[in-house]
């Protein structure tokens, strides 16, 4: 059947769905393969609506290509997978997200890549990790729970004159705090999940790039490793950022309210937030980055089991959960053992995070204030 579609037009794009692609000849369909990079062959590399994605985020990131992946992590061990071969060594930072170093432990590893973690703190003394056979630096800034700076400009310079290939997972900044291909930043991940979708809805990840050979092996990569992205999560991505500046201007503000009410309160030890001025990592912050993020850590004072209970009890406004980059706040606790097993990390406390949604920002500060004091009463 004939769809009548060239009288109409909406505001939104288009959601194309397919795994079949149309050919016009027999000779369009013998060189298909040819047109994997810039054209559409099969549904698994992407319709118009991903690629209205892709270019949506390439300009975002201030880079030329862009790949999507059906999650943040898959977009992590999608750049390991497509790049790395046996022999190779790796370096991550010790504050990356922990899946991927998970997928480096328990897979790369069994592959015969060599994965090593760092010091997240690391600046150019990354260069004496450095061996002949080091492939690639993984590297995320501030690392999402513990909020170490990483010194990117001089990772990236370091790597380039040793010739690795750097990786960045930009989810916490987005691009609109921080473009990394611009500033050197070889592959720059997204978890779209977070910020671009907005909404706590969607698993996506997009993968940045300058290189046209990167582009190539990343895309090869996503088509035989099966990788597809649903068109529908591509147009939830679109329309989520329709409204990404607002949110992100809205809720880094909170943000930072958020952690200045924090860093006074009696039952907090320390607030870990490179925004805040007075944080470990502010001056690297401040000196690459455009913006702040959503989310944040502080170590309460009250670390005994029952008293953590209550706190996560009392909150009213927060909801307990993992993730962030949506319009609802959230608050999780990362247990002391879990630092412990870190290699680098300085803190030996519980941790709690907070992902900062849009709603008043003295609500939220309200809510924190009550539940620590509710922590903080004689059970
Ligand atoms: C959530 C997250 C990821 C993974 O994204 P998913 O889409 O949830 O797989 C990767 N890196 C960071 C820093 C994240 O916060």
């Amino acid at each position: 059947m004939d769809q009548r579609i060239d009288d109409f037009r909406s505001l939104s794009p288009a959601v194309q769905r397919a795994s079949t692609v149309l050919f016009d000849s027999i000779a369009d369909f013998t060189t298909r393969k040819e047109r994997v990079f810039d054209g559409y062959t099969y549904g698994v590399t992407g319709t118009p609506t991903t690629r209205a994605l892709e270019e949506r985020i390439a300009r975002l990131e201030g880079a030329r290509f862009c790949v999507t992946a059906p999650s943040g992590q898959a977009a992590l061990c999608q750049i390991g997978l497509a790049l790395l071969t046996a022999g190779d060594h790796v370096l991550i930072s010790d504050s990356a997200y922990g899946p991927l170093r998970t997928f480096a432990k328990d897979y790369l590893q069994r592959f015969g890549v060599v994965c090593e973690t760092y010091d997240p703190a690391a600046g150019a003394e990354l260069a004496q990790c450095l061996r002949p056979e080091t492939r690639l630096i993984f590297m995320e800034s501030p690392g999402s729970l513990t909020m170490e700076m990483q010194d990117i400009p001089a990772i990236v310079q370091l790597a380039k004159a040793a010739g690795v290939l750097t990786v960045l997972d930009n989810s916490w900044a987005s691009p609109l705090g921080f473009q990394g291909v611009p500033a050197g930043v070889d592959i720059v991940v997204e978890a779209a999940s977070k910020w671009f979708g907005g909404h706590s809805d969607l698993l996506l990840g997009a993968i940045a790039t300058d290189s046209r050979a990167l582009y190539e092996k990343l895309r090869t990569a996503q088509s035989v490793l099966g990788q597809a992205v649903s068109p529908d999560d591509c147009f939830l991505a679109l329309r989520g950022l329709d409204t990404f500046a607002l949110r992100y201007a809205h809720q880094c503000a909170s943000a930072l309210v958020v952690a200045q009410r924090l860093a006074q309160h009696a039952s907090v030890d320390g607030v870990l937030f490179p925004p805040l001025p007075g944080d470990r990592g502010h001056a690297r912050w401040a000196a690459s980055f455009q913006g702040g993020g959503c989310v944040l850590s502080f170590i309460p004072k009250l670390q005994s089991s029952e008293q953590v209970h209550r706190f996560f009890d009392a909150l009213e406004v927060f909801q307990i959960g993992a993730s962030w980059g949506g319009v609802h706040s959230l608050a999780a606790y990362y247990p002391a053992a879990e630092q412990a097993k870190r290699g680098h990390c300085e803190f030996k406390q519980g941790i709690v995070r907070l992902a900062i949604g849009v709603e008043p920002v003295e609500q939220l500060a309200r809510d924190l204030e009550q539940a620590l004091r509710r922590a903080a009463e004689p059970s």
